[in-house]
């Protein structure tokens, strides 16, 4: 389970015109304001807007979710639990086995051998072709799965999974199993619609997310519990769009953990991102109960830190890798008063570097972006820290916070994503 930063890694590009799969889907009914709900609070009665969303008035065509699994893979070893055929891009039969059995798949100069053989140069499938399961690196996932030598020359497994049962093992890698169901419900359609907006922007790359926080964190069947299929089907189809120059888009949901106090707009951090009333960020304050809604000071050797961000930001920022011993780290912007937005780091001789505080708290392993610095002789503490992950669309715990309190999952959609409409795409 990884409750940390999601969606930071590709992140969702802009613009994407969706007026013609959108059209005809119905608005599902909003519920009661939260100022009317919070106002009823006292008497604990629920604030569940409509009972039922109702029926799409048509069936939009989904293809698959691509999920980068591994990559830069040179030896890997896939079990098939039944028949299953492998094939190439053109669908031609490679290989043809009715029991399943072990795969085992190595990189080669000359592509990829299966079991020894030369299969194909670049790019296999295989394809289950009963109910079976395909077990890669010990998880087992739906599905079927694709072998691609890419451009890099870099061999990756890739899942292709239908995008329900996607977001059924979703939910499981990202939600602690003990949350409400209606916490469920709204992270569903978040990551729904996350993933659509995902997959309508990679149409021409190979991969659509990652398994991993860089995305969302997707662990195959292992993952799905009665729990997070149940919050799955009772959302199917349902996800946030919101309306932007006359177009109508879906959503890119980012969510994070813990906001630690409020969230932030989605362009302090994404450069170009659109200033869009659902990414604005919300100050709303429910996150208490998260065990990272304030966190322990972080110490950084001075040495170990300038080791830790050339190694991981000195290949992009030149500036930075010209540095020398580091003297100071200061905050040079902030977003909104409370998180860092940009960092400028002096080295001992005077010279400045400016990093982007998300890329500093990835390569440092903070918790967030919400802290102050203190510069020590030898040492730079971060500080007063607050909140996990980066703080940007809904907030998790403060979705289970909500949802304790009666809130269904289109209120806490509603409240975490303002502006936004919740519509059956399927
Ligand atoms: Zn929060």
């Amino acid at each position: 389970m990884n409750l940390a930063e999601l969606s930071s890694g590709p992140g969702c590009t802009v613009g994407l015109g969706l007026e013609g799969s959108l059209k005809k889907t119905r608005r599902i009914s909003s519920p009661p304001p939260l100022s009317f709900c919070l106002a009823v609070l006292g008497m604990l009665t629920g604030c569940n807007g409509s009972a039922q969303p109702p029926r799409a008035s048509r069936a939009v065509p989904v293809r698959s979710v691509r999920v980068k699994l591994l990559e830069d893979i040179k030896l890997l070893d896939v079990a098939v639990s039944g028949a299953y055929v492998i094939t190439n891009d053109q669908n031609n039969i490679l290989r043809r086995s009715s029991s399943g059995g072990l795969l085992k798949l190595r990189r080669a100069d000359e592509g990829i051998l299966v079991n020894g053989r030369l299969l194909a140069r670049k790019s296999l499938y295989i394809k289950p072709t009963s109910f079976t399961t395909i077990q890669v690196a010990g998880q087992k996932y739906r599905g079927y799965l694709r072998m691609l030598i890419n451009q890099h020359g870099s061999l990756l497994a890739i899942n292709h999974v239908p995008l329900e049962p996607y977001i059924a093992s979703v939910l499981g890698g990202e939600l602690p199993s003990y949350f409400h169901s209606q916490a469920f419900r709204a992270q569903a359609v978040a990551a729904r619609s996350y993933v659509l907006h995902r997959m309508l922007n990679t149409n021409r790359g190979d991969w659509d997310v990652s398994a991993g926080p860089a995305s969302q964190v997707y662990g195959g069947l292992n993952s799905e519990t009665d729990m997070t299929t149940r919050a799955q089907r009772k959302t199917r189809g349902q996800v946030l769009v919101y309306r932007s120059g006359g177009r109508e888009q879906v959503l890119c949901a980012f969510y994070s953990s813990t906001c630690g106090g409020g969230t932030q707009a989605v362009w302090e951090v994404k450069k170009g991102f659109p200033h869009i009333e659902p990414l604005a960020g919300v100050k709303i304050d429910l996150c208490q109960a998260s065990p990272y809604y304030t966190w322990e000071k972080r110490v950084w050797s001075k040495t170990d830190l300038r080791r830790a961000l050339l190694a991981k930001l000195g290949p992009r920022n030149t500036s930075l890798a010209r540095l020398g011993p580091i003297k100071t780290l200061q905050v040079s912007r902030w977003t909104d008063g409370k998180r860092a937005r940009q960092v400028t780091v002096v080295d001992q001789r005077g010279r400045k570097a400016v990093v982007s505080a998300e890329q500093l708290r990835q390569a440092l392993q903070l918790r967030s972006t919400w802290f102050r610095i203190e510069n020590r002789p030898q040492e730079i503490w971060f500080t007063h820290g607050r909140g996990w992950g980066h703080g940007m669309g809904m907030c998790q715990f403060g979705a289970e916070k909500m949802a304790q309190l009666g809130y269904d999952y289109k209120k806490i959609l509603a409240t975490y994503y303002p502006g936004s409409e919740l519509v059956r795409f399927y």
